[in-house]
Order: structure tokens, then sequence, then C-alpha cells
């Protein structure tokens, strides 16, 4: 399967690695728009959240899981941030890889105009 995010995770394509465990990858997104912005995807080929089973779901609790270590580490938790889930054409999703962005490290918009 031609995914960008599978080969990120399979280390053939380069990427800034900020956290990395059985099941759960995350890396610095290539066009931040935020001071932090990273992408945290399932290691397993999931397209995105509307192909989201039962079966999948638990895989969603290590992904936020893996945020709350990160967010933690880096203090985010007291200062805040934000996490998205583009899924499919109205939510302007251009990777086919589910992946959740976090943004932090300034006074983000109260809207969700500059996502
Ligand atoms: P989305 O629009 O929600 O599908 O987000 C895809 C994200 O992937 C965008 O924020 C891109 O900047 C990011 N991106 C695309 N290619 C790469 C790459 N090679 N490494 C890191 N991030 C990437
Ligand atoms: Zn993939």
């Amino acid at each position: 399967m031609d995914c960008l995010f599978c080969k990120i995770i399979e280390g053939k394509i380069a990427s800034s690695k900020v956290y990395d465990d059985k099941n759960v990858f995350a890396f610095k997104d290539i066009s931040p728009q935020a001071p932090i912005h990273y992408l945290f995807v399932p290691k397993n080929h999931i397209s995105s959240l509307a192909q989201f089973t039962d079966d999948t779901m638990p895989v969603m609790e290590e992904i936020f899981a893996a945020i709350r270590n990160v967010t933690k580490q880096e203090g985010h938790d007291k200062s805040g941030f934000r996490i998205a889930i583009n899924t499919g054409q109205h939510g302007c999703q251009t990777v086919h890889h589910l992946h959740v962005h976090l943004l932090a490290g300034k006074q983000l918009g109260g809207n969700f105009s500059g996502l």
C-alpha cells in the first residue's frame, strides 16, 4: 500500500520522532501550524476515523495515552493545547492514514478557522 505515514512508521521516509511505542508513533508535522505540531498515528494502517470499527477502538485509547504522556512531559498540560482529527473530504483530510494533530506552544485562535 502506498501510504506516506506507513512509510514514515517503517522508517522508509525520514521524520522527527517524538513518541514511539508498540502501537503508536508520533512525529513532528513537516509544516507546523504552531510552535508544537505533532502527529500521532496508529502503527497499523487505518485510513480515517470514518473507517473505525469496534476492533480498532482500543488504539484510540493508546493514542490518547501517548498524547497525555507527551503533553505532560513537555508541560503543555499546564498551558493547554488542542488536538484535531481531520476526517474525509469535508474535514480536509489530506493524508489517508488516521492521525491526531497536537497543537501547542502558543495562544491558539478561539475558533477553528486557522485549522
Ligand atoms: P491532514 O490535512 O489532517 O490530513 O494533515 C496531514 C498533515 O501531514 C499536514 O499537516 C502535513 O503538513 C503533514 N505532513 C505531510 N507530509 C508530511 C511528512 N513527510 N512529514 C511530516 N508531516 C507531514
Ligand atoms: Zn498508512
